[in-house]
């Protein structure tokens, strides 16, 4: 699909990919519908986006969401499913000190599978139902699932939601092909972003020594994937690893 015919929904814009996401489709012709939980940071976007406070994680604020941007952009044809949380943390922990035991909290579980689960989902839910209640199609879905698919130390509540992603987007692309929607996904690497800029400068410097591309990525490195799955036809069902040869 062209860019300049995208009546896209990005989730997760007020700041990081997202909002670099929806800046670039803005300036390449495409109709935007800008959504985050931070009203604040959704009001930094260039004018001519349209946006809306949304909290994916919550069914009726999803439903009432992709009605108001399909309204606003007048159709809607593609979805970049972008909004993530991070709760990181091992799952059972001895303290070298005291040796208690110390488990992860069942409310950062349930915050990550809630925001990148279970609201990545209502999104694919509510949007293709719209494309197909409004007859708008071809159609596209972008999830931007995590290399932490794979298994990653600390990160039981991400790996769990990113890998379902991943592998639902093969399902996703399997049920809606009979409408003409495909369902893509990005698994990004190490990209600078303020959910990353926490990480110490040690662990920073012995990260990147891992990085075949010698550098950590940045949201552009990530916006030229999620174009390429906008914008070729033929790309479906796969999720595809951008992390300058981190995981290999
Ligand atoms: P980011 O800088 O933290 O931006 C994420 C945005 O999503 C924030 O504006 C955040 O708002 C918003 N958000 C959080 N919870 C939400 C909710 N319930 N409903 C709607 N919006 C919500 O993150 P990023 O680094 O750009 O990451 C974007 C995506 O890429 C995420 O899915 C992330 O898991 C994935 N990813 C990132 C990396 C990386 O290295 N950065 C690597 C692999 C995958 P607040 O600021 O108010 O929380």
């Amino acid at each position: 699909m062209k860019l300049d015919q995208l009546k896209v929904i990005v989730t997760g814009a007020g700041r990081g990919m997202g909002a670099h996401f929806a800046t670039r489709l803005h300036e390449a012709g495409a109709r935007v519908a800008a959504a985050d939980i931070d009203e604040a940071a959704l009001a930094q976007l260039p004018a001519g986006i349209d946006r809306r406070r949304l909290d994916v994680s919550k069914e009726a604020d999803v439903v009432d969401f992709v009605r108001w941007a399909a309204g606003a952009m007048g159709g809607l044809n593609a979805l970049v499913n972008n909004a993530g949380i991070l709760r990181d943390g091992l799952l059972v922990k001895r303290d070298k000190k005291t040796g208690e035991v110390k488990k992860m909290p069942i409310s950062d579980w349930e915050a990550v599978i809630g925001v990148n689960l279970t609201g990545a989902t209502l999104m694919v839910r509510e949007v293709v139902a719209n494309m197909l209640e409004r007859e708008d199609r071809p159609g596209v879905i972008v999830n931007i699932s995590s290399i932490s698919r794979h298994g990653n130390r600390g990160q039981s509540n991400y790996v769990a939601a990113k890998a379902a992603l991943a592998a639902n987007t093969v399902t996703w692309a399997r049920e809606f092909a009979p409408y003409g929607i495909r369902a893509t996904a990005i698994a990004p690497g190490m990209i600078e972003t303020p959910m990353t800029q926490g990480m110490n400068q040690a662990a920073r410097d012995a990260l990147v020594a891992n990085i075949p591309s010698g550098r950590i990525g940045v949201p552009e490195d990530i916006w030229q994937a999620v174009r390429f799955c906008l914008e070729c036809d033929y790309a479906n069902a796969r999720t595809y690893d951008v992390d300058g040869g981190l995981s290999m």
